[in-house]
């Protein structure tokens, strides 16, 4: 809804996941709500990020069903793929959430301000010179690129580029293996591209279990994504025909295009925050551990809040300041138990401490830790998928870590979140019935093995 009202129990800056999930909640409990948004509500995970990014990897998935067609008996043949028409699959997506989220919005009689939002004041937002007054103030401006001061262009992209490609170029150097890069990398693979991933660290993923990074390096390197780690880039130019980046020990690789993934940063800059005394940990927006920012009613959600950058976190974060200033004492959102995905293939689920964490928070004699393969696991066998599950423990205590990867596996991000964030004992998970043939057994399965008697191990 947009109204001629400038004053609200509650004014938000930036309509991205964290934004809007505030409002939302906000209007569950009947205050009024001013969301200010300079691009289009839904931000970056909407548009830019998380749902076009998974329609593309949907994309990959039936590429290469269509090549592995033969083995599952069915007569099929992969030609190739048309870039626009993945393009145009994928906004159809976008536009329909895009539309939906603007309908809920107007429903819950929250009022979307179109324009550039700059904090002026404790209780005050100047969007291109009308000042709206909020009783509290949600600063939720997101994050954008990290382009480590390359040029993007034609050929140089960030993701929100790469997402608008109408061609399938024939080869890419993605930089950065990290989640963005990584899915990336294993999109374009399966639509025929040939791809190198330039990683500064040692490794592709570095977040997740050692565990889960080998079995990931191994798929990728069998599904010809070819690497290089350990070795940060200097340079990267422009060719007649393409794009040359040139490691810091002289090694140089050549593409048709080169993605820049090597992170993303706050969207703090020319805010207004510093002026209102907003404190800052470098770019990041600092608060304490109830996201409040020490002056006036200023809470600060999302993306510019330091930690894990993803959309659930961010919708947490907007439920979490709501029932705050509703007076509900909500419980913390801890950055450590929030579940991630990981959607190349094969796919990546972790939530809670990695083996190396836990064995540093309780000493490695007080860790057990199982893998089980999914090998064992009659569902994955017949959607042709080799992976594990890993299942930590505090020894004599609950399950504190879930890792896995494999085909489909991200559905199983669900029991795995519950298991840790319930700290649960294998005991406990061992004792409920997981349903057969799924690839949910493996979580049961896991816990069996925890608990000495597994079935299919
Ligand atoms: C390629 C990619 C893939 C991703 N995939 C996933 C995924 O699969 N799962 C997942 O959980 N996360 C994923 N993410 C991360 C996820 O998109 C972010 O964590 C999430 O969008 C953060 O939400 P936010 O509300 O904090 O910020 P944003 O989504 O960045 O929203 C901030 C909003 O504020 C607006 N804004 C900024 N400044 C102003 C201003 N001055 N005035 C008015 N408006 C302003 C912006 O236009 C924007 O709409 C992905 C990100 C990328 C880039």
């Amino acid at each position: 809804m947009t109204e001629t009202a400038t004053e609200f129990d509650v004014l938000i800056l930036g309509g991205g996941s964290a934004g809007y999930a505030a409002a939302i909640r906000a209007s569950h409990h009947g205050l009024s709500v001013g969301i200010i948004e300079r691009d289009k509500l839904g931000g970056v995970c909407l548009h830019y990020g998380c749902i076009p990014t998974k329609a593309y990897l949907h994309a990959a998935e039936v590429a290469d069903s269509a090549r592995a067609s033969e083995k599952f008996g069915v007569k099929a043949t992969f030609e190739s793929i048309d870039m626009a028409a993945v393009r145009e699959y994928k906004d159809k997506i976008v536009d329909g959430k895009f539309k939906g989220l603007q309908g809920l919005l107007k429903m819950r009689k929250i009022t979307t301000i179109a324009g550039n939002g700059r904090l002026v004041s404790e209780n005050q937002i100047d969007v291109d010179g009308t000042v709206y007054t909020g009783k509290h103030i949600i600063l939720a401006s997101g994050s954008v690129s990290n382009t480590m001061g390359l040029t993007i262009s034609d050929k140089i992209l960030t993701s929100t580029e790469a997402l608008q490609l109408d061609y399938t170029p024939k080869s890419a150097i993605v930089l950065g293996g990290g989640v963005i890069g990584s899915e990336f990398a294993s999109a374009w693979n399966s639509y025929g591209m040939d791809v190198t991933i330039i990683e500064g660290l040692d490794t592709l993923v570095p977040n997740e279990d050692p565990a889960i990074i080998k079995q990931l390096t191994r798929h990728f390197r069998k599904a010809g994504i070819k690497s290089n780690l350990g070795v940060f880039f200097e340079k990267v130019e422009e060719t007649s025909n393409g794009v040359k980046v040139t490691l810091a020990d002289g090694k140089e690789y050549e593409a048709e295009i080169c993605l820049v993934a090597t992170g993303r940063k706050p969207n703090t800059e020319n805010m207004g925050y510093e002026d209102v005394n907003i404190p800052m940990d470098g770019a990041h927006v600092a608060t304490n551990d109830r996201l409040h920012t020490g002056v006036g009613n200023i809470y600060a959600i999302g993306d510019i809040v330091k930690g894990k950058q993803l959309a659930h976190r961010g919708y947490q974060h907007g439920h979490f300041v709501i029932e705050e200033i509703m007076g509900n004492n909500p419980l913390k959102v801890e950055d450590r138990n929030i579940p991630g995905v990981t959607f190349t293939t094969p796919e990546i689920i972790s939530v809670g401490m990695t083996e190396p964490v836990a064995q540093e928070e309780f000493g490695a004699d007080n860790v057990e830790t199982v893998e089980y393969n999914l090998a064992g696991n009659g569902k994955s066998t017949i959607l042709g998928t080799s992976g594990i599950v890993k299942m930590i423990r505090q020894k004599h205590g609950p399950i504190v870590g879930v890792h896995a990867i494999g085909d489909r596996i991200s559905e199983q991000i669900g029991e795995a979140q519950l298991i840790v964030n319930w700290e649960a004992y294998p005991e406990d998970v061992a004792h409920f019935i997981h349903a057969h043939p799924t690839q949910n057994e493996s979580l049961g399965e896991a816990a069996m093995m925890l608990n000495g008697f597994p079935l299919h191990a």
